[in-house]
């Protein structure tokens, strides 16, 4: 049987999803992006995978976050995206904005993990192949090498922007001192990064505490936050035990351990707070941050329709007030990271 060809939804644009400026740039980015760490590689369903993708852009979310090693297994995420470009997205690639990123473990041997030039240059042509893309629209230093001279990870950014395999580039994780760097030395050589990605929700704020928001705003870079359920940690997924199929029942990227009768208590508090505002516990953490003008856009997750669903009603709460903000520090903040 042949499938039908994909018709994106006419009203796309005006389906209630917002865009933010990332920065000093020319992009908008939506307010929610979708990230394609878990559920998007060889070991999940083709038909979800698309199913996820069309809903996600019929609905405005023209950001898709991918990496070189998403799967599982590694390169798989950017074959599913690969397919999904040739069959769904080819006729709409300048309505999409797409990242990938380097740095983190791909192949085996001295050239295919950290931030050596070598490595960030061979991934991202393989990046591109798998996805079948001329170009990607940011590519990040995925994570800051402390043994490779920064200078050597940030000019081959710098490079690849020249060599047009990408458009604009972005850091991921880097420690305040180590993006204050890269930030001048990108600005430098004009190519400004126009992007950090970092770890940032209720329960995790290091990058607020340590400084990095302000940092990307006094260097114009914009902010995009991943994980922004702590990996569904704060959402309804875990208060009623763990489910078959959940992320944490792989005991892999999210532990059980987690699970401490303090962070139950301090969940289920949480959760009665979205539930006064007249929100899902997923919907209140997401709107936390993206109330915050510092934030351009969050890095979802999902495994279902649903979820996505869900998650784009964050984009229509009331704004929090004073009173709820603090209560929501004070109820987090013994298990802040
Ligand atoms: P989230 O914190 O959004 O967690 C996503 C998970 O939460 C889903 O897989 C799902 O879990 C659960 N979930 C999502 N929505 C709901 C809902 N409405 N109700 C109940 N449960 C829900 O993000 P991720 O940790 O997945 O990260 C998002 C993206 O950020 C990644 O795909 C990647 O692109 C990027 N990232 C970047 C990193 C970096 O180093 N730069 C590191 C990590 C992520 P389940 O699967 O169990 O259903």
């Amino acid at each position: 049987m042949i499938e039908p060809v994909y018709t994106p939804s006419a009203d796309r644009y005006e389906n209630g999803m917002e865009y933010r400026r990332c920065g000093r740039s020319g992009i908008r980015l939506p307010l929610i992006s979708l990230g394609l760490w878990h559920n998007f590689g060889s070991h999940q369903s083709m038909q979800n995978v698309k199913a996820m993708a069309h809903f996600a852009f019929d609905k405005g979310i023209c950001h898709f976050d991918l990496a070189n090693n998403y799967g599982p297994e590694y390169g798989t995420a950017e074959e599913n995206f690969g397919r999904l470009m040739k069959e769904s997205f080819a006729p709409y690639r300048d309505e999409l904005f797409i990242s990938t990123k380097a740095g983190h473990d791909m192949w085996p041997g001295m050239y295919g993990e950290w931030g050596s030039r070598k490595y960030l240059m061979a991934s991202l042509d393989q990046s591109l192949r798998r996805m079948g893309l001329d170009y990607v629209d940011i590519f990040y230093s995925h994570r800051y090498d402390p043994d490779t001279p920064l200078e050597e990870t940030l000019q081959a950014l710098v490079d690849i922007v020249r060599q047009g395999k990408a458009l604009y580039v972005g850091i991921s994780k880097y420690p305040p001192e180590a993006a204050r760097f890269a930030f001048r030395y990108l600005s430098q050589q004009h190519v400004p990064c126009l992007l950090f990605q970092g770890r940032y929700n209720i329960i995790d704020r290091h990058d607020e505490t340590g400084g990095v928001l302000d940092l990307c705003q006094e260097n114009g870079s914009g902010y995009i936050a991943f994980s922004p359920l702590q990996q569904g940690l704060l959402t309804n997924r875990y208060l009623d035990g763990i489910p078959e199929g959940s992320r944490m029942s792989e005991n892999k990227f999210l532990k059980p351990e987690v699970l401490t009768p303090k962070m139950m208590e301090i969940l289920r508090m949480l959760n009665d707070m979205a539930r006064r505002r007249g929100q899902s516990f997923a919907q209140m953490s997401l709107s936390w941050l993206l109330q915050n003008p510092k934030v351009s856009s969050v890095i979802i997750g999902a495994s279902s329709i649903g979820q996505i669903q869900d998650n784009l009603l964050a984009l229509h709460a009331s704004p929090f007030d004073e009173e709820e903000r603090s209560a929501i520090d004070n109820i987090s903040r013994p298990v802040w990271i």
